[in-house]
């Protein structure tokens, strides 16, 4: 006789999934716990019968996920790591604004983990004439209960995506995320949870040390920033943002394959930062394909001031690793290291 499995835990953020019509507009609604249970028991029967126990918690004060910041980001990661020992997976219920950037967050804090995490929202409160929010939960406890399944993930419209490589891409579709430069993890068909085998992170992290949970709050406000290049930015312009003295990290979002304008005070400016010791990095403002710092001519300021290339990796999995990388006790040469080589699958 196997002893039976540990229960999921679901862990309620905020988002609109939970929210309710208030005179200001929807906002989090409160006991969420019962309105979901309720829902859940509302399925048919043999769909209800198959779905994995679970228990249930909240943030202490579940929000509209535009409002996230890393600090909520690191309170979530502890929050798993308290609890997670006891039980076979994890789903976070989340909004859909950020949802990508707390999935690629967390998973390079739970780096090692070796059992599911799930986030999922929806871009319909529960009980919204035909919201997706029920399938989505039903859908994210149904992988959340795989074994095989051992990273962060992100489940959305019948579709399991890595966490640290999706995207928010749609305001409105109910299919709203995308995973620009991965395939899906898994798929729902009909109603049971499908990993395509050979694309999980389960054989790349064993072994990898578990749990890396460094304090984001001492890095202060905003230690790194974000711009996408556009047609004649300024030397002076670009300067403002990097030099600021509160920097410690950037991402820049450049032409292409890799490529900025041949302008030298423009290749100053990435280059004083570097002598700073910011961490500095490139991806391509095209939202698919990998850039290549140096193959052509107009990619040679990059290569010139340093820049790091971020090759594939989404914005959100850029700027968490960033904050992930500065906020640990690491040298200068050592988070370079570790930009570069792929931690979780994000590049
Ligand atoms: N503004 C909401 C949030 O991110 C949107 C959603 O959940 O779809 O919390």
């Amino acid at each position: 006789m196997h002893a039976p499995r540990p229960p999921l835990l679901i862990i309620y953020t905020g988002g609109t999934l939970g929210m309710v019509e208030t005179p200001q507009g929807l906002a989090p609604g409160g006991d969420f716990e019962p309105r979901l249970r309720e829902a859940l028991n509302r399925l048919p029967p043999a769909r209800r019968a198959s779905l994995p126990d679970f228990d249930f918690i909240a943030t202490p004060s579940p929000i509209d996920s535009s409002g996230a910041t890393p600090a909520d980001w690191q309170d979530l990661a502890s929050l798993v790591d308290q609890h997670q020992q006891a039980y076979s997976g994890i789903v976070i219920l989340h909004g859909t604004d950020t949802l990508s950037w707390t999935a690629s967050s967390l998973a390079f804090q739970l780096q090692g983990i070796d059992k599911p995490v799930v986030v999922t929202g929806a871009m319909h409160p529960l009980e919204a004439e035909g919201s997706d929010a029920l399938d989505n939960v039903e859908g994210a406890l149904r992988f959340a209960a795989l074994p095989d399944l051992q990273e962060v993930a992100l489940y959305f419209a019948g579709r399991l995506l890595r966490g640290v490589r999706a995207r928010k891409w749609n305001t409105q579709a109910e299919d709203a995320f995308i995973s620009p430069n991965h395939p899906p993890l898994g798929e729902r068909v009909d109603d049971a949870p499908v990993l395509y085998p050979g694309r999980g992170l389960a054989e790349h992290q064993r072994g990898t040390r578990r749990f890396e949970l460094p304090d984001y709050r001492a890095l202060g406000p905003s230690p790194v920033v974000r711009t996408a290049l556009w047609p004649g930015i300024t030397a002076a312009q670009l300067g403002a943002l990097l030099l600021d003295d509160r920097v410690k990290g950037a991402l820049l979002e450049v032409w292409g394959g890799g490529n900025i304008a041949d302008d030298p005070a423009l290749v100053e400016v990435l280059a004083q930062a570097r002598g700073e010791g910011k961490l500095v990095t490139a991806i391509s403002q095209c939202p698919e394909g990998r850039i290549d710092i140096g193959a052509y001519a107009a990619g040679q300021g990059l290569a010139q001031a340093e820049v790091l290339a971020g090759d594939d990796m989404t914005p959100e999995a850029v700027m968490t690793k960033l904050i992930h990388l500065l906020a640990q006790p690491l040298s200068d040469e050592d988070r370079r290291r570790h930009f570069l080589t792929s931690l979780v699958g994000e590049r």
